[in-house]
């Protein structure tokens, strides 16, 4: 069982239970320690250290020797987390707002202003606005290279971390179970419960088979409503199985560009030359804009509350990072499939990954590099060429269970989440994001969940939840 208490993240843990806990939600990986897994990776895979340090604890592969059509390149270290709080208790925690052409168009502004207020709320985000150390230096040097018209400003990066007295807290999926468990009569979290389908009864969802993975049985249960949220890549598995299979189910996956490059920070930004600001540790974020649609990060790990084993030769004090994320030219061909007839670890429907660049993205990531080069150089020296990371490094994987405006087989549901043709039927997570982003997701989809949930709650005044569960 995953230590403390559920769905924290394991960057309040101490050291060996964050440990313990990485290697609990690996999936088929269980227990593997992180020398082993790279052995899975495909040939040619030269993976960077921020990949080894970010992407393999805690997580486990989705297709990662994929078989390429001519052009694909896929998406070798798709990665995914299994446990109660998923990658929700290992993530980094950083929250920037959609910008411009980001944000959802047929949401009106004040609708998905109000949620996004909400989402910070609830994960506790901590947005800061002036500071004296070394993340203001950074952010004014930032703003001297990256500000100019029409482009949203450079800014510290706002997370879900607060401070509780001397501790600095990150918000795992904890503060979105908050007390439910022992405050709300009727809600129940089983563990080792895998939904294996949504039960679909003349066009309504009317429940979910279910197996206890401890037993192996088999139930169902009924429900006024089912909401679907396994993560980008495992929703669209989970309708899949169901027999739920609109035209844009998998299809329209939408993983950032990345680029993360490791640098030493020169004389003038030296963290011993500042006073310590505890309460500025965020970073710097350049944010995106429509003229120039990447996210730039800029953090010196020397004020980085963010816990990495580094090699002993980066373990320095001047280390810091330019981390910057770029949006893909989003197309029907990128997608995640499913096969009727193979299974994966778990018995649902085996992932296969469809994805390739277009011309587009071949210039996105040529002027990443470039954004790459401009940002270090003005505060130190790269250790190493800017390369673009693997392909799935970035952790963020949308579309697959599209919103739209209405149903013409580019989406799987609405902008409540309700699944097009199949009543009472939602789903969540990353993968419900339609707009070509940047931005780290994570505020935006909780803003979408907390929109939807709104309206759920509307539409189930007078109606009962879970009304029975029945062993199969
Ligand atoms: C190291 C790291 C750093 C990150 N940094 C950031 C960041 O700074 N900012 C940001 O915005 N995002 C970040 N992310 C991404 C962020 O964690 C995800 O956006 C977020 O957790 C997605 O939430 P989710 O609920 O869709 O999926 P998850 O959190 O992955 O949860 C999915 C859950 O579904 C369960 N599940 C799947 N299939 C089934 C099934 N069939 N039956 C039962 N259960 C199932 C899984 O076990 C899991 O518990 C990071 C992720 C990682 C790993």
């Amino acid at each position: 069982m995953i230590p403390g208490r559920r769905g924290d993240h394991t960057q309040n843990m101490a050291d060996a239970d964050r440990a313990a806990a990485q290697l609990l939600t690996q999936g088929p990986d269980t227990g593997v320690e992180r020398a082993a897994a790279l052995a899975d990776l495909a040939p040619g895979i030269d993976p960077s250290l921020e990949f080894r340090q970010t992407v393999l604890p805690g997580l486990f592969f989705a297709d990662p020797r994929p078989t390429l059509a001519h052009g694909e390149i896929g998406l070798p270290v798709a990665s995914m987390a299994s446990g109660v709080g998923g990658m929700g208790i290992h993530w980094g925690t950083a929250c920037p707002r959609p910008q411009q052409s980001e944000r959802i168009p047929f949401i009106p502004d004040d609708s998905l202003d109000a949620a996004l207020d909400h989402a910070e709320q609830l994960l506790r985000v901590t947005k800061v606005e002036d500071g004296t150390g070394l993340t203001a230096a950074l952010r004014k040097v930032m703003a001297d290279e990256f500000d100019g018209p029409g482009l949203a400003p450079v800014e510290f990066g706002a997370s879900a971390t607060h401070w509780a007295g001397d501790q600095l807290v990150f918000s795992g999926t904890s503060v979105i179970l908050g007390e439910l468990e022992q405050t709300v009569p009727g809600f129940e979290l089983r563990a080792e419960t895998l939904a294996r389908r949504v039960l679909v009864e003349d066009g309504t969802a009317v429940g979910a088979e279910l197996q206890d993975r401890r037993s192996g049985a088999v139930y169902q249960v009924r429900a006024a409503r089912v909401v679907v949220c396994a993560d980008g890549l495992r929703t669209p598995q989970v309708l899949f199985a169901s027999g739920i299979r609109p035209r844009a189910l998998g299809h329209y996956l939408n993983e950032h560009l990345q680029m993360n490059s490791f640098l030493l920070l020169n004389d003038e930004f030296d963290p011993a030359g500042y006073p310590v600001d505890d309460k500025n540790l965020a970073g710097v974020r350049i944010p995106f804009s429509d003229a120039r649609p990447m996210q730039g990060g800029v953090v010196a790990m020397a004020n980085s509350p963010y816990s990495l084993q580094l090699d002993d030769d980066l373990a320095t004090a001047r280390l810091a990072v330019v981390a910057w994320y770029a949006a893909k030219d989003i197309q029907f061909g990128d997608a995640v499939e499913f096969s009727d007839t193979e299974t994966d670890f778990y018995g649902m429907p085996k992932m296969t990954i469809r994805y390739s660049h277009t011309p587009k993205d071949l210039a996105t990531i040529e002027s990443m590099r470039k954004n790459s080069v401009r940002s270090a150089s003005r505060i130190g020296a790269l250790t190493e060429e800017p390369i673009l990371a693997v392909g799935g490094s970035s952790l963020h994987y949308q579309g697959t269970v599209r919103m739209g405006a209405w149903d013409d087989g580019e989406s799987v549901c609405d902008s409540y989440l309700r699944v097009w043709e199949v009543d009472h039927l939602y789903v969540g997570g990353n993968g419900v994001i339609p707009t070509t982003t940047a931005a780290n997701p994570t505020l935006t989809m909780v803003a979408l969940a907390w929109r939807a949930a709104n309206q759920l709650v509307q539409e189930l005044d007078g109606t009962e939840g879970i009304v029975g569960a029945t062993a199969k």
